[in-house]
């Protein structure tokens, strides 16, 4: 038999953990909220039934506010999954349990799985499931979706106990939603939802009531019920007469099931006490960014560098020789060798980048992210933006893409649209060989610190150029933010790796489609003039006259030479491809031998002015790309992509005019 079974629960709750517990999957998984955005699809069997499982992204009830909120809405009341798994995170019982409430309210098909046992084991907390049970009037099963704890009793209850009985609030409540139904059913001649229709029109949901469309009789009766509910609960207030009924009932099941061993302190407490003081805090985020950088490209990263140019060498040498004995015109070697120059250039930085990510991925997993964008929140909102736009910059770090996506969480139209301008400035892992080539160059006793210069100075950007915005286009943005802080939890190796290995992936493949393609265009450019003879120098290719032509606007920049324009302008289709390019374009056959010729072309001043123009200009196409399908106009694309291109150039100017007074 066919089922579709819907996750449902607040974000963090360890949804997408469970969904890749069950289906084999690997979606990303994140110990902060706002990971998953869009609804994600896999399948498994058990006994004999094929189960569609339908991941969706977290929220907290089913009011809709944002973009994620509206998806999970949609999907859970418009599309009837045969059956829910509620579930919930056992460590913030109270909060998660408001959003089962209403899923109880809308008489679904549940059962509601408590997660996170392992760590409610450790904290030294008891939740009696067999007493929620009875009280929700609904299978309730306690799983640890990390360690798979409790799974199987969970797909088992989901098949064959799955309940759509009531749950019943206090007698006051019913009777009042009672009388409400009557109107529902005027209204709405199918049964669905009823008692969720109820309670939302009780609530004095606006958006319900103009959808139902009720006549003034309709809307007089309705007063009047939600009169005497407001005096039966002693409250001035309908929205709080119906979430003190909630919360009461919650507090009430809460009391009665959940048992704590008191005076142990939270270890999360004691950690956040000192990572988020008030003064030390934002400190500490960038010394542990520091220190991560300076691991990654210290020596570690350096060795695995080495062994990977050194494989590299070989191959190239006896692939070389082997077609040389073979006799090959020279023009297809040398096309040959532009390929392994260009993909060769990209995979040895491969080491480091997957080091970076392996610590990122650590920084994520343990809570530690969360807190960054606490602090960054508190950074940002004492110059006027909003702290939540820091979510999607932080997912920046990694691809540009789906942080352009993630500014679906963002409320306003003016907050995400400022956040589309600005999140491209953060530094994208693309981005990173270009930063570790030229440091290892010109800086290569400071690497780590230069790179890690990048990043800060993509933040100075963007609070900047973010201020610049605020006061001159989007006037209208800054709402307020409320960040939830996870629990510090010890990373697990699963999803360390995973992550990993999801990078290298990506890594891989996109050097042998986009940058192995690039390098053999790239190479005809290089080796054809515009008759298309082939020519021994450069200059005169079709690139160069290229190139040559547009030099004239880096001039002040300060890296003013055709091949630094071109690596640029292929840089846009992929970014790794500026190194790539610089390899073809500057026909050098390893990392080593590139990095000699560089030195003969810029000074430090113009390599820094030149990694600065690299962090800063047009993302590329895919960002792009994603940029229009976002914000769905043209226009906005196009000025926003001029405006970081004018950023970049203004930005590596300064560089270059700065660095020379203070250097020469
Ligand atoms: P989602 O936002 O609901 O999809 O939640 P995720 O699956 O991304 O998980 C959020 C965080 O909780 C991640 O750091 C997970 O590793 C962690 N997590 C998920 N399930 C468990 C569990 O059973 N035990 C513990 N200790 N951590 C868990
Ligand atoms: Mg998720």
């Amino acid at each position: 038999m066919k089922q579709t079974v819907a996750l449902v629960g607040n974000p963090n709750s360890g949804k997408t953990t469970l969904f890749n517990l069950l289906t084999g999957a690997k979606q990303h998984v994140g110990n902060w909220p706002g990971v998953t955005i869009e609804k994600k699809e896999g399948m498994f069997n058990y006994e004999e039934h094929e189960i569609k499982l339908v991941d969706l992204p977290g929220i907290y009830s089913m009011s809709t506010f944002s973009m994620e909120e509206i998806i999970s809405r949609d999907f859970i009341m418009n599309e009837h999954p045969d059956l829910i798994i509620n579930i919930v995170d056992g460590t913030n019982l109270e909060r998660n349990l408001y959003l089962s409430l209403q899923l109880k309210e809308l008489g679904l098909p549940m059962v509601i799985a408590i997660n996170m046992i392992d760590e409610l084991k450790n904290k030294h907390i008891d939740i009696d499931t067999k007493k929620l049970t009875k009280l929700l009037n609904t299978p309730v099963i306690g799983i640890s979706a990390k360690n798979g704890e409790g799974v199987r009793d969970l797909v088992h209850s989901l098949i064959h106990e799955t309940s759509t009985s009531e749950f019943k609030y206090d007698e006051v409540t019913e009777e009042h939603l009672n009388q409400i139904k009557k109107i529902v059913k005027e209204v709405k001649h199918d049964p669905t939802h009823e008692k969720f229709y109820a309670f939302k029109l009780l609530e004095d949901d606006e958006l319900l009531i103009k959808q139902f469309n009720l006549n003034k009789e309709q809307l007089n009766r309705l007063n009047v019920i939600q009169e005497s509910f407001k005096k039966s609960k002693s409250q001035n207030d309908i929205d709080m007469a119906a979430a003190d009924t909630r919360y009461e009932v919650i507090e009430n099941i809460t009391k009665q099931c959940v048992t704590k061993e008191q005076n142990i302190k939270h270890i999360t407490e004691k950690i956040d006490r000192l990572l988020l003081n008030k003064y030390l805090g934002i400190p500490m985020f960038f010394l542990i960014l520091l220190v991560i950088f300076l691991i990654t490209f210290g020596p570690i990263g350096e060795y695995f560098m080495g062994l990977i140019e050194g494989l590299i060498g070989i191959i190239t040498e006896n692939i070389i020789e082997i077609l040389i004995s073979l006799n090959t015109s020279n023009w297809l070697i040398s096309l040959i060798e532009a390929i392994i120059n260009g993909v060769g250039a990209i995979l040895s930085f491969m080491p480091q980048i997957m080091l970076l990510f392996l610590f990122l991925s650590i920084l994520e997993d343990s809570g530690y992210i969360s807190r960054a964008a606490f602090l960054m929140d508190q950074l940002l909102r004492k110059i006027g933006l909003n702290g939540k736009a820091f979510i999607p910059m932080l997912m920046g770090l990694g691809c540009t893409v789906p942080a352009l996506m993630a500014t679906r969480v963002l409320e306003t139209e003016d907050d995400k649209k400022m956040t589309m301008v600005l999140t491209p400035f953060m530094s994208c892992s693309a981005r990173l060989p270009i930063y570790a080539l030229i440091a290892s160059v010109f800086f290569p006793k400071h690497k780590g610190l230069v790179i890690f210069s990048m990043y800060l100075l993509g933040l100075i950007v963007i609070i900047i150029s973010g201020l610049i915005l605020k006061k001159f286009v989007f006037k209208n943005s800054g709402s307020t933010f409320i960040l939830e802080l996870p629990p510090y939890r010890l990373p697990s190796l699963r999803n360390t790796v995973m992550h990993m290995w999801e990078k290298a992936k990506g890594f891989l493949t996109k050097a042998g489609t986009v940058i192995l393609l690039g390098s053999i265009v790239l190479w005809l450019f290089t080796n054809f003039n515009f008759s298309l003879e082939m020519i021994d120098n450069p200059e005169e290719s079709i690139i160069g006259v290229i190139g040559k032509a547009m030099t004239w606007i880096f001039i002040p920049t300060g890296f003013a030479s055709w091949e630094a324009v071109i690596s640029l302008i292929t840089g846009f289709i992929a970014k790794e491809s500026v190194v790539s390019s610089m390899a073809v374009v500057y026909g050098a056959n390893t990392v080593t031998s590139l990095n000699q010729i560089l030195m003969t072309k810029f000074t430090s001043v113009e390599a820094y002015a030149f990694m600065t123009f690299a962090l800063l200009y047009s993302p590329c196409i895919a960002a792009v790309g994603t940029l229009y399908k976002e914000s769905n106009s043209a226009k906005f694309t196009l000025k926003s992509v001029l405006f970081q291109s004018l950023v970049a150039w203004i930005a590596a100017t300064l560089v270059n005019v700065i660095g020379s007074l203070l250097f020469m």
